[in-house]
């Protein structure tokens, strides 16, 4: 049993907390004083009182039977309702929220343009959402995994740092202009053909399993871990990018030079005369080269 169903509450109560009560059924419209409410988890609950209009905080997470969020609740600026399935929209009311959990409404097919405050938007497995607005232009962190409906990142959202589109099947570019971007996660984007060389900010790049990706670009300057394996299109990783790479991993790229992925991560350095031995291998594959070839495969057995 939760406070609600003790009747441990009154009307000055600012802060409520009755998860995980599948006995709760409904929330008391009369707490008008509430602040911040938690009621993740239960399962029963089927509305939240549009009386409730001091709200800055509300967490509704796996709220099954919850359809719709109020939109009186124009003073929210955290929203967590991951798992709500039955949430079909987000109110375009809630211009003050600056943080949205959404993740797993399968149903929810927009994200309101008009949510223009919102700094971190958590949208992982909305498979039917179709749009990121392109007016969130305060986004600075955006997960969107497994949005198997998404075709598009719009090109407005240029102080993102953080991109988690892991599994965007649909998702065929990823725009030149998000030139903040410090973290691209974009494993298993199949439809994906590049990765913009604007990113000179970007420290990670996860993309494995990028079928349809034929190079990763020279100028990505800061790039400190590259994970591509997978990438069955790759033919050659810019040799420059060694310079600074602390993290590579390449397994199961067959048309790039064989070596063992392992090997890079404790003695970088080494690794990087030799990768650049075995890049040249492929590239210039003559003569000339033959006994750089079989020294820079002695540098990677050696650093195994
Ligand atoms: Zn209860």
């Amino acid at each position: 049993m939760c406070k609600i169903c003790k009747g441990d509450y009154d009307k000055d109560t600012t802060v409520l907390e009755c998860s995980y009560c599948t006995n709760l059924t409904g929330i008391p419209d009369t707490l008008v004083n509430l602040i911040v409410l938690c009621c993740d988890g239960c399962t029963n609950l089927t509305g939240i009182p549009d009386t409730l209009v001091n709200l800055t905080e509300l967490h509704c997470q796996e709220c099954t039977s919850l359809t719709v969020i109020p939109d009186t609740l124009v003073n929210l600026t955290g929203l967590r309702c991951r798992g709500c399935t039955n949430l079909t929209t987000i109110p375009d009311t809630l211009a003050n929220l600056t943080k949205l959990w959404c993740d797993k409404c399968t149903n929810l097919i927009t994200i309101p343009d008009t949510l223009v405050n919102l700094t971190q938007l958590y949208c992982n497995r909305c498979t039917n959402l179709t749009v990121i607005p392109n007016t969130l232009v305060n986004l600075y962190w955006l997960e969107c995994s497994y949005c198997i409906s998404l075709t598009t990142i719009p090109d407005t959202l240029v102080n993102l740092t953080e991109l988690d589109c892991d599994r965007c099947t649909h998702l065929t570019n990823i725009p030149d202009t998000l030139v903040n971007l410090f973290e691209l996660c974009c494993d298993g984007c199949t439809s994906l053909t590049s990765v913009p060389g604007t990113l000179v900010k970007l420290d990670r790049l996860n993309c494995r399993k990028c079928t349809s990706l034929d190079t990763i670009p020279t100028n990505l300057v800061g790039l400190k871990f590259l994970y591509c394996d997978g990438c069955s299109l790759l033919t050659s990783i810019p040799i420059s990018l060694f310079d600074h790479l602390q993290k590579f991993e390449c397994s199961e790229c067959p048309y790039l030079p064989q070596c063992d992925p392992t090997t890079y991560q404790t003695r970088m350095k080494l690794y990087n005369q030799a990768a650049w031995i075995i890049q040249e291998k492929f590239w210039y594959p003559i003569w000339g080269k033959r006994k750089q070839i079989e020294e820079g495969f002695k540098l990677l057995h050696e650093i195994d």
